[in-house]
């Protein structure tokens, strides 16, 4: 096979002047290995790791693995070991690390976008009780996340799940992760254009295939034809926005450059307008260019996010014209993200009559046997379809009339309310200390219970507060996002260090798109939080303005 990294279809070179000291640019030359990662991907392609899952590690087991799979090409098949039971990361010295059973994977199950039958979500949901002791969470990247799997069982799950049409394949790792796509898409009265079959289009090319399996670091997509900007598209690498020409009429925009993290930045417009038939093309463009030219000297600077910052919006649109599409591009103004809820949460009204119903787990915390209950009440009430949310939530599309209300009870009766109270339905966490190793404290039991307390102090908040509870510094549930934002560390408290969080207050997406203030006084400890929270809301709804969001409160 050709080196996947010169493979592009590069039409014409741009001007891009050789630095003298190479960030690991393959398009400009510098192709050693610049560090242990890097040298990694290059000693072997990390998808081959499939075959010796299936073939080897699966039959000789845990110990037969070779560390370089285990803590590196493992990602790409969606699976990383998870946190040890017992080990609180060296806090505490009762139990060494190497005395623990560190021998559990999570396993994460893209479902880009898709919409997942009621036999699809039943398998999922048996996948969970019969292998990862009744987990499936929903992650914010449109997953579902198991957790307790053995390698032994990894063939037999793949085999459950590629008979429903699901795949790992690449649900981590330097690779195009997940792609998000939106939850109403094809339904929502007040679409703009449904983008379902370019997402189904780059996934049919580019997943699994080699030219696109080393990229300097993730690489996250998301697409959305709704007018609410429902995938968040500020935070990803590639986001393709549903807009209007005045000419030429509905398409998207595409958006580069957004992520997290330890140097957040938000996605900035190209300001074209691409027809649906292109999209996989321009996101092909997209990907190689963060392939050939993204930085891989550093782990911490080589998001595509860096590359972007660097260039700056207009040069990156000139290489993706000139070295990859071979073409100009259509200038078109891109449309300003509105406010409001993005979750679709509750029950709305479908262009075809029907509805769809958005439902709001605790924190994206489910399980393998709701899972099986909700396909029970899926086909009960001749649900068409679910799909997950970037919000931690699950829609039900295609739900007739008279069967909303019914299905609605039911769905309480299973923890996954339609009309859940603003602070259940606004709560994100990560999956925090319980089974992520990077962890530093607990997540998804805090936001619970922080939700339950939230509830009893302000039962009847009338505005929007969103809380994002994350485990560390790497934002997976976008702490600088929220209204209040929480980033997991130890804090001091009475001459001790205890689990807590640094807040960061007022961040947002949409049209007041912007990250939250991070206040170094304000550190809380977990057993605070409620109090500290309690405080802050109350000095929100006391001092604000008419109609004053929290994110404009705090702003000014
Ligand atoms: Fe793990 Fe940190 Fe991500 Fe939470 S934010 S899932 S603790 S890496």
């Amino acid at each position: 096979m050709s080196d996947p990294r010169f493979s592009a279809t590069k039409a014409q070179h741009t001007e891009i002047p050789r630095p003298k000291r190479g960030e690991g640019q393959w398009a400009l030359g510098y192709t050693e290995p610049l560090n242990k990662n890097e040298q990694s991907k290059k000693d072997d392609d990390p998808l081959n790791v499939r075959d010796r899952i299936l073939h080897v590690y699966s039959k000789r087991g845990f110990a037969s693995i070779d560390p370089a799979d285990l803590r590196g090409r493992f990602r790409w098949m969606g699976l990383y070991t998870q946190r040890a039971p017992g080990f609180d990361g060296g806090k505490t010295a009762t139990v060494a690390e190497e005395e623990l059973d560190d021998s559990y994977f999570m396993m994460r199950v893209r479902s880009d976008g898709r919409l997942l039958d009621a036999g699809t979500v039943r398998a999922l949901g048996e996948v969970g009780v019969e292998y990862a002791r009744d987990t499936a969470d929903v992650t914010d990247r449109e997953n579902i996340q198991y957790h307790w799997i053995r390698v032994e069982d990894v063939p037999a799950i793949w085999e459950r799940l590629e008979a429903a049409g699901l795949d790992t394949t690449e649900a981590c790792g330097d690779s195009p992760r997940p792609f998000l796509g939106s939850p109403v898409a094809g339904v929502a009265k007040d679409e703009i254009i449904d983008g379902s079959s370019a997402l189904a289009e780059i996934k049919r090319r580019y997943i699994g295939d080699p030219a696109f399996s080393n990229f300097p670091r993730k690489f996250k997509t998301a697409l959305t034809g709704h007018p609410s900007h429902d995938v968040a598209p500020e935070v990803n690498d590639v986001a393709f926005v549903g807009t209007v020409h005045p000419e030429h009429g509905p398409g998207f925009d595409v958006w580069v450059g957004g992520g997290l993290s330890t140097n957040p930045m938000l996605a900035q417009k190209l300001g074209v307008w691409i027809p649906l038939d292109q999209v996989p093309d321009v996101w092909e463009g997209v990907a190689s260019i963060f392939r050939d030219y993204g930085y891989r000297r550093l782990r911490s600077r080589a998001r595509l996010k860096f590359l972007v910052a660097d260039w700056g919006v207009e040069k990156f649109r000139e290489v993706l014209e000139k070295e990859y599409l071979g073409r100009e591009l259509v200038s078109c103004e891109s449309p300003a993200s509105p406010t409001g809820h993005r979750d679709h949460v509750g029950v709305h009204e479908q262009k075809d009559g029907n509805f769809y119903v958005g439902l709001a787990p605790s924190a994206g915390r489910v399980s393998g046997t709701t899972l099986v209950a909700l396909a029970d009440l899926m086909e009960r009430h001749g649900v068409a379809g679910a799909r997950l949310t970037p919000y931690q939530k699950i829609v039900l599309i295609g739900v007739a009339p008279d069967q909303v209300e019914p299905l609605v009870e039911a769905l309480d009766g299973i923890g996954l309310p339609a009309r859940p109270s603003g602070w259940r339905q606004n709560t994100m966490a990560c999956t925090g200390i319980e089974f992520c190793k990077l962890a530093i404290v607990e997540t998804k039991a805090r936001a619970r219970d922080l939700v339950t307390e939230l509830e009893k102090r302000f039962p009847g908040l009338d505005v929007p507060i969103t809380v994002n509870v994350n485990g560390c510094p790497n934002a997976c549930a976008r702490t600088q996002v929220a209204d209040i934002g929480l980033k997991g560390q130890l804090v001091m408290h009475e001459g001790q260090q205890v689990d807590g969080f640094q807040v960061h207050l007022g961040g947002a997406t949409g049209l007041q798109a912007n990250f939250g203030r991070k206040l170094r006084a304000h550190k809380v400890t977990s057993a605070g939080l409620d109090d500290y929270v309690t405080v802050v809301v109350t000095n929100f709804l006391a001092d604000r303005a008419d109609d004053e969001s929290f994110a404009g409160w705090v702003a000014r």
